[in-house]
C-alpha cells in the first residue's frame, strides 16, 4: 500500500447524489473489485492498481473550515470515493476533523462506510440534529465478500456496527450494492438494526472482469437481477422492513 500525504485544494464538493460531499482520502484501502470509484485514476494519474493507494489530504480539515462559511448550509455525503473510515483513519482522523465542523454549522450529514471504526466517533454523531450512518452490506455469504471485497471489514463487524449505532437512538441504514449472490440472506440480519434499507444493482461497466472469469453475460446478470428484486421484496416485506430498488 502506497500511502502519500497530499494538501488538497477543495473538500467541500458538489455531488449529483447530495448536496455536497467530502472525500479525505484519494483511494481505499478496500480496492473492492466492482468499485465504481477507480474511475478516480484518470484524473489523478495513479499507475499503482486500485487498492494499492491512498493519497491523505492532510490539509482536509482546514480546508472544510474556510470553505464552509462561503457555503450555504446541505446535506453532506461521507463519502462518495473512498470509506471515510478506513484504517488510515484512525490516525489521520480527518472525517472525525470534518464532522466536528459539520455539526457546529448545523449541515446534514449522510455517512457511508463499510468499517466498524465509525464507531469511534459515536460521541460525535449523537450531537448532530440530522444525521444517518449506513453501512454497505453486499451479500450474507462470506465467501462471496471475500471474493468481491477482500480488504474490507468482515460482513459480521457491520452488522454489529449497525446494531449498536441503532440501539444508541442514530439513524442508520443500509446500502446493499451492488446487489451480489446471497443478497437474500441479508435481511434476516437486519431486522431492528436499521431504519431503512436502498437497493442497487452491479455496473456492467465495472462488472466485465466478473463477466470473463465465471463466464458470464449481460442475459444471465438481467436475470438475476430480476429475480433478486422479486425476493428481496418479499422477505423485507415481511420483516417490516422498509426498502427502496434504485433500478
Ligand atoms: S469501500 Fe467503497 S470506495 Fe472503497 S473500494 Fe470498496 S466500494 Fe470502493
Amino acid at each position: 500500500m502506497i500511502v502519500r500525504e497530499i494538501k488538497a485544494k477543495s473538500i467541500l464538493s458538489k455531488s449529483k447524489i447530495s448536496d455536497y460531499t467530502i472525500n479525505a482520502y484519494v483511494g481505499c484501502e478496500y480496492g473492492c473489485t466492482y468499485c465504481y470509484a477507480r474511475f478516480m485514476k484518470r484524473f489523478t494519474g495513479h499507475r499503482e492498481k486500485w487498492g494499492e493507494f491512498v493519497d491523505v489530504k492532510i490539509n482536509a480539515v482546514r480546508l472544510l473550515q474556510r470553505e464552509i462559511n462561503k457555503k450555504r448550509a446541505g446535506r453532506v455525503w461521507i463519502s462518495g470515493v473512498c470509506d471515510p473510515y478506513q484504517s488510515l483513519e484512525k490516525k489521520y482522523k480527518l472525517t472525525r476533523g470534518c464532522l466536528e465542523i459539520l455539526v457546529r454549522y448545523g449541515f446534514p450529514v449522510r455517512i457511508q462506510t463499510k468499517s466498524p471504526l465509525v464507531l469511534r466517533d459515536m460521541d460525535l454523531i449523537e450531537k448532530f440534529e440530522e444525521i444517518e450512518v449506513g453501512f454497505t452490506i453486499t451479500t450474507a455469504d462470506e465467501n462471496i465478500r471475500k471474493i468481491f471485497e477482500p480488504n474490507a471489514p468482515p460482513i459480521e463487524e457491520r452488522i454489529e456496527a449497525l446494531e449498536k449505532l441503532h440501539s444508541s437512538g442514530i439513524k442508520t441504514f443500509a446500502m446493499i450494492a451492488p446487489l451480489l449472490p446471497g443478497a437474500e440472506g441479508i435481511a434476516a440480519y437486519l431486522e431492528r438494526k436499521v431504519d431503512h434499507v436502498l437497493i442497487d444493482r452491479q455496473n456492467y461497466h465495472y462488472a466485465d472482469w466478473a463477466y470473463r472469469k465465471y463466464h458470464l453475460n449481460h442475459a444471465m446478470y438481467e436475470k438475476f437481477f430480476k429475480q433478486m428484486k422479486i425476493d428481496l421484496s418479499e422477505t423485507f416485506r415481511k420483516r417490516g422492513i422498509p426498502y427502496k430498488f434504485l433500478f
